[in-house]
């Protein structure tokens, strides 16, 4: 294991904070998997998980087991981790900018094509190698002023030309899912088996925001349009899958779950070659994709406190009672139903509503909304 350590730009005088990286195998190796943990700070249990699967790696490295190099950031975001309020933590959104860390990621597939969309030619191989050296070097080039866009593009230059990106995170009270754009459904469905995911998530490019996960399948996806879109005949293979990874709620950090979860990554790295060894059959898989424009968010009408009446992973039907906002001052009780039916895949943390809080979300197998798709 080689590690690295990168120092990001100083926002304030005397303050220098750094993203360290763990890398695996000889690099340049194929296929290279990327994974980051906790780029959303408050998320915890990828941590854990990357600790686990770091053991892992090394046992496998000091096999001579690792065939093609796997990069992990055991710790994406050390700017998130360090801001506290009123004794809380607080590692979504920047406190200088207000901005989510998991938005804003460069638009990989529009860089590559300023830089190499019209020489592309017939050998997709040599394409792919094309649209990795550009899109390298187009991020080597970019400057960073502030502390949150070097963190940004620091992620960005480690997982820009990996085969395979994993973005670690968790959400409020939630069962294990994933969101994935479709293009890169047909690779990550082996690893959607092995971590037993209740709800795969999927959507077309554009979901919203810019996140980290979607600019990286993107650029293979987007580029792969604007070609067509010129009528080229350049062939380009969907040569990276990514996925954000949801390892449940913000409080399941356990060590049984997290080991639970380093194996399953271990045995997808060796369905794909990154690892040698015999990974078995995959259980079955515990759902199909959904849309993610299919998602029912259920919030609160109005204030009160949230009494939950269905767990998370329940399988809903049309109608079914998710929780009730109680108004104790009012001794008005709404109770919240899912309109069409699926599975509760997450809910909050909260036991307070205000007005218009989200409380519950639900995979429903049918598109109902469109436009930005993605919470704040
Ligand atoms: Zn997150």
């Amino acid at each position: 294991m080689r590690i690295e350590h990168h120092p990001l730009p100083c926002s304030s005088l005397g303050t220098q904070r750094t993203v360290t990286s763990l890398h695996f195998g000889v690099a340049g190796a194929r296929p290279k998997v990327y994974v980051q943990a906790s780029l959303h700070a408050d998320e915890l249990p990828g941590m854990l998980v990357a600790h686990h699967l770091r053991r892992r790696l090394l046992e496998a490295e000091s096999a001579g087991a690792l065939r093609g190099e796997v990069v992990l950031v055991p710790a994406a975001n050390p700017i998130g981790l360090a801001q506290r309020l009123d004794h809380r933590p607080l590692g979504r959104f920047e406190l200088g900018t207000s901005e989510n860390f998991n938005r804003h990621y460069p638009d990989l597939a529009t860089l590559a094509w300023e830089r190499v969309g019209a020489a592309l030619g017939p050998d997709a191989e040599a394409n792919v190698q094309r649209v990795r050296e550009a899109v390298r070097q187009a991020l080597a080039e970019r400057p960073a002023a502030t502390e949150l866009q070097g963190l940004r593009l620091t992620l960005m230059r480690l997982a820009v030309d990996a085969d395979v990106v994993l973005d670690l995170h968790c959400d409020s009270e939630a069962v294990l899912h994933l969101y994935s754009e479709t293009a890169c459904w047909p690779q990550l469905e082996p690893l959607a088996a092995w971590l037993g995911a209740e709800t795969v998530l999927v959507a077309d490019y554009g979901a919203g925001g810019q996140p980290f996960d979607e600019q990286l399948s993107g650029l293979w996806s987007q580029l792969a349009a604007r070609l067509r879109a010129e009528a080229s005949q350049a062939p380009l293979p969907q040569a990276c899958a990514s996925a954000t990874v949801e390892l449940r709620g913000e409080a399941d950090v356990d060590h049984a779950l997290a080991a639970q979860d380093a194996e399953a990554i271990v045995r997808y790295l060796q369905q794909i070659g990154v690892l040698a060894g015999d990974p078995g059959t995959p259980p079955p898989p515990r759902c199909t994709p959904t849309p993610l424009a299919g998602t029912e968010i259920l919030r609160a009408p109005h204030p009160g406190v949230i009494v939950f009446r269905a767990p998370v992973g329940a399988r809903l039907q049309p109608g079914d009672a998710v929780a009730d906002i109680v108004d104790p001052m009012s001794d008005r009780v709404t109770t919240l139903t899912a309109a069409h039916g699926g599975t509760l895949y997450a809910r909050s943390r909260e036991r307070y509503a205000i007005a218009g809080l989200e409380v519950a979300k639900v995979a429903g197998a049918r598109p109902i909304r469109s436009g930005d798709l993605l919470s704040a």
